[in-house]
């Protein structure tokens, strides 16, 4: 078996790394960092878990250990899709690094230009960024990318999916031809296979095992709801939730709770905050700082249940996650994966909890013949049962006078999707676990949620989650959308209109 010492790295990484408590290489490190040592171009199969970004970290920094950086020309570059991801490399660059004299520089949406253009101005040997935010700094002609002897691209199979690709090749062509790329991606969509071939020499391919196949460490479960009514199935699934919750215990230390779309991520964490369970939401709409206040405090554990998006969690790299919930049985079968993943990390056991209705059995089934096994059924806890008002029509949202009522007025509207694709109707169900009784309304129709109503929720979270990247470009964009004249007379009432007539005998 190969050891760390066995791979030429510096020796102050080698401390690093015996510091860090490591003790063998992973095999896509064992694999990558002797290429990459040896100044190949390396492309990586690989999810994250796997110790891929030691993978390119380590040789990295020794391989810039001697050399200086230019003000404005880093000597290396890394590129994540996501500020969190972006945060996590740097992260990890910090603790390898530490007993060498590299700087860094992270640059991410959300943090001020000014102080990352200090940064860039001293010179960095190192530069992490969204690829949105660096062209933004390019663009101001803050930073020049001729200097790059090594670039990064991580996940790039998310980049694809959050259309970040033709930021990719612009960066790619504005670093010189003669850089090292180390390039990473947890699957080899057509699209990726061609960037691959423009971009990368002759590298060397290095696949680790697709995480297709779920941890054995992570214990999962499978537990089945027939909603009593559809109208109710969300609140009943939010019931039969804290029910499994509570039946974990103490054993549930921390849980992230996985919602397929972000009104159901801010419904949730809203109803268990009601319920007195300690929650918080993180999706793509959430300003930065309250992304990392939410993150931070699940990281140290002051933060119990985490309830995220797929977006806003995929690739994370929390530890010491006890429980996942599966709130929604995800659309996407390797979302599953990648959800169930962030438990039973590092050799520690881990619990996936998966509600489903019928409704979700095409998605179950699909996910079912990904991890080539039947997700184990298990029981609802014996003592569940739902409650009255989970069994009644939901009642309507009643606008209360004052203040309180007012402002859950103008939320809810903005909350209000266009199309009503939720199950519960989204106001109705914001209303969480009310308990005043109420007069019994006609209902309005629901439906189940369809398949292109998902996939276009979807979509809508990799645009928000883009334009929270800080891309001065597609805020622009944005903003040019909601300034633009309105077609027609729109809300602009020609002046001539408003002013009073005069009848012919007074002209
Ligand atoms: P990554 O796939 O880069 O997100 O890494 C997943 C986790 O594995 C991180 O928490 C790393 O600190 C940890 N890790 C990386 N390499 C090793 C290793 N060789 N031995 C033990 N843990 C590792």
């Amino acid at each position: 078996m190969t050891k760390f010492t066995d791979l030429k790295l510096d020796a102050r990484v080698l401390q690093a790394i015996a510091e860090a408590g490591y003790e063998t290489p992973t095999p896509i490190q064992a694999g990558a960092i002797p290429h990459a040592l040896e100044g190949r171009d390396v492309l990586g199969i690989a999810q994250t878990g796997t110790g891929k970004t030691a993978s390119f970290t380590l040789p990295m920094i020794t391989l810039l250990g001697r050399g200086r950086a230019r003000a404005r020309m880093p000597r290396s570059l890394v590129l994540a899709p996501t500020r969190e991801l972006a945060a996590q490399v740097a992260e990890n660059f910090d603790i390898y690094a530490k007993h060498t004299k590299l700087t860094k520089a992270l640059l991410i949406g959300g943090v001020s230009f000014a102080d990352q253009d200090k940064l860039i101005d001293r010179g960095v040997d190192v530069l992490i960024a969204t690829p949105g935010r660096l062209l933004d700094h390019f663009e101001r002609g803050k930073l020049l990318l001729t200097g790059v002897q090594i670039m990064v691209v991580d996940e790039a199979d998310r980049m694809l999916d959050m259309g970040f690709i033709p930021d990719i090749e612009r960066i790619f062509q504005l670093t010189p031809f003669t850089r090292q790329t180390l390039f990473f991606s947890a699957t080899m969509a057509p699209e990726i296979e061609r960037i691959t071939n423009t971009f990368l020499h002759a590298p060397a391919r290095i696949e680790v095992a697709r995480q297709a196949t779920t941890s054995e460490t992570i214990e999962q479960r499978l537990i089945e709801l027939t909603p009593t009514r559809k109208d109710q199935s969300s609140k009943q699934k939010r019931e039969l939730l804290r029910a499994l919750i509570n039946a974990e215990g103490d054993s549930c230390t921390n849980a992230i709770l996985f919602c397929n779309r972000k009104s159901e991520v801010d419904i949730l964490a809203k109803s268990l905050k009601t319920h007195g369970f300690d929650a918080a939401p993180i999706h793509g709409d959430l300003d930065q700082s309250q992304r990392t206040k939410t993150l931070d405090g699940f990281r140290d554990g002051s933060l119990r249940f985490l309830v995220a998006s797929d977006v806003a969690a995929r690739g994370l790299d929390i530890p010491q996650v006890s429980h996942v919930f599966n709130f929604d049985v995800p659309s996407h079968a390797e979302d599953y994966v990648h959800r169930i993943g962030r438990t039973g990390r590092a050799g520690r056991k881990g619990v996936a909890i998966t509600i489903a209705t019928p409704a979700d059995k095409k998605f179950l089934d699909a996910i079912e013949s990904l991890v080539k096994r039947e997700i184990p059924r298990g029981a609802i806890p014996e003592d569940f049962a739902l409650s009255d008002a989970a069994q009644k029509p939901p009642r309507p949202r009643t606008e209360k006078p004052g203040r309180e009522g007012g402002r859950r007025g103008r939320e809810d509207r903005r909350e209000r999707p266009v199309k009503p694709h939720n199950e519960v109707a989204p106001m109705q169900a914001l209303d969480v676990e009310q308990i005043e009784p109420c007069p019994e309304p006609e209902q309005p129709k629901t439906r189940e949620p369809r398949r292109e109503d998902r996939r276009e929720d979807r979509r809508e979270e990799r645009r928000s989650e883009r334009r929270n990247e800080g891309r001065k470009g597609d805020d622009r964009r944005d903003r040019r959308r909601d300034d633009a004249p309105v077609i027609g007379m729109g809300d602009h009432v020609p002046d001539f209109l408003l002013r009073g007539l005069k009848s012919s005998e007074e002209v």
